[in-house]
């Protein structure tokens, strides 16, 4: 099984790694501790002390905040417990006229206005874009990934996570309060 320095990780990771070299890590067995040091470098990168468990997106996790699982960004603001879909803590911004949609499609690449919107979601804490979705009108926001992360700690890593949590897609729970 090969093993990878964490250096040589680091520059795949961020795409300086020449061409056949990557190549070669390709076509070459996997690595059994990649995840690990794919996350230390994530972690380091990072101001905050919070554990990663997963990158969601180039710049937002899901950490360990004492006994609980949430959904945190680069710049250190937190989106909640990872099982509600951290749109919901988002800042939004919908283009749904054809002047608005003007400034990302030109011309017949504009989808209808009458049937679709793009929805832009920024950090609250530090502005920054974290997904833009173009869905049909009053579709929820789309919840891309929930991660069964117990399993994949303790079958797949070999590494169980401390206080194992329910799988479960909290999201309309979440949406029920905002109503009562
Ligand atoms: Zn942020």
């Amino acid at each position: 099984m090969p093993q990878y320095d964490i250096t040589e990780i680091e520059k795949l990771v961020d795409g300086r790694l020449p061409w056949p070299r990557v190549q070669e890590i390709m076509k070459d067995s996997k690595d059994t501790d990649r995840f690990h040091k794919w996350v230390e470098i994530l972690q380091s990168r990072v101001s905050w002390r919070e554990r990663i468990l997963l990158p969601i997106g180039p710049n937002l996790f899901i950490v360990q905040k004492g006994r609980e699982r949430i959904v945190k960004c680069r710049c250190g603001h937190e989106l909640g417990d990872y099982r509600v879909n951290w749109k919901l803590s988002a800042l939004i911004h919908i283009r749904d006229t054809p002047e608005e949609l003007a400034a990302v499609y030109r011309g017949s690449e504009q989808p209808d206005t009458a049937w679709t919107q793009l929805r832009e979601y920024y950090c609250p804490g530090c502005g920054g874009q974290l997904e833009v979705e173009a869905v049909p009108r009053g579709c929820p926001p789309d919840f891309e990934f929930l991660p069964d992360l117990d399993t994949f700690y303790r079958d797949w890593l070999g590494k169980p996570l401390p206080n194992e949590v329910e799988f479960v897609d909290k999201t309309l729970e979440t949406v029920k309060t905002w109503s009562t």
